[in-house]
Parts: C-alpha cells; structure tokens; sequence
C-alpha cells in the first residue's frame, strides 16, 4: 500500500527501531511508548484491520513472533497485547498490528 505508514516502515522507507523480523511480521518499537516495553508488531501483507484477515493462519504468524520477542525481551511479570480496531476501537494506523506492552503492572479495563 504506497501511502501505508507501516508498509513504509516495513519497506525501509521510514525509520524504526527494530525488534523483530521474520517473513511475516516485522515488530519496532512505538514511538510513543505507553510501558516501558511497548512494541508494535505487524504482519508484513498489508490488512486494514482483523475485519480483513480471511485466513487465520496469518494470526498465527503474530502469534508466533509474539512469542519470539516476550522469549527475546524476557517479559516474566506478564505482558498485555492490544488491537485497536476501527474508529471506537481507537485505531489510527489503518495497517492491522497488535500493541506489545509490558514492563508495568496495567489496570483494567483502562489504564
Ligand atoms: P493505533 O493507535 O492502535 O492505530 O496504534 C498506532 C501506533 O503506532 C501508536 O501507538 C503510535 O504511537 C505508533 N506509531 C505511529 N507512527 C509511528 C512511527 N513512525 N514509528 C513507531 N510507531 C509509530
Ligand atoms: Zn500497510
């Protein structure tokens, strides 16, 4: 998608901060961090959001190198992934990814 922020940070058009990198999914770090850890991963194909994902096994690919960097970021206490989806849901990258966080205790259902 040429006007996708993250299909540029994906591409190299951008800079990042990488944390992660598989043929699927590419992870940096958000710019504006809500934890100290706090990661954005994202898959490679360019989905506007989980509405757009017909096959399921590309979740599993996020779920997998979610894995990966909780093992490599070595997050014991726990960690939270969130998704934003859509308008309420507080979406304002239209490129699917899931937030990463950890390195704080979080409140629920905020905070
Ligand atoms: P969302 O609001 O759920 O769509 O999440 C988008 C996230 O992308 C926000 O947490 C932003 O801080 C983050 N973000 C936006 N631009 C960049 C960028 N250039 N590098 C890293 N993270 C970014
Ligand atoms: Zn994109």
């Amino acid at each position: 998608m040429q006007d996708c922020l993250f299909c540029k940070i994906i591409a190299g058009e951008l800079p990042s901060t990488k944390i992660y990198e598989d043929d699927y999914v590419y992870a940096f770090e958000d710019i504006d961090k809500q934890a100290p850890v706090h990661v954005v991963v994202v898959p490679k194909n360019h989905y506007k959001n989980i509405t757009e994902v017909k096959d399921s096994s590309q979740v599993g690919k996020i779920f997998d190198a979610i894995n990966k960097i909780v093992e490599q970021l070595d997050v014991k206490n726990g960690f939270r992934v969130v998704c934003n989806t859509g308008e309420d849901g507080g979406q304002t990258v239209e490129h699917l990814h899931f937030h990463l966080m950890a390195g704080r205790k979080f409140g629920w259902p905020a905070g």
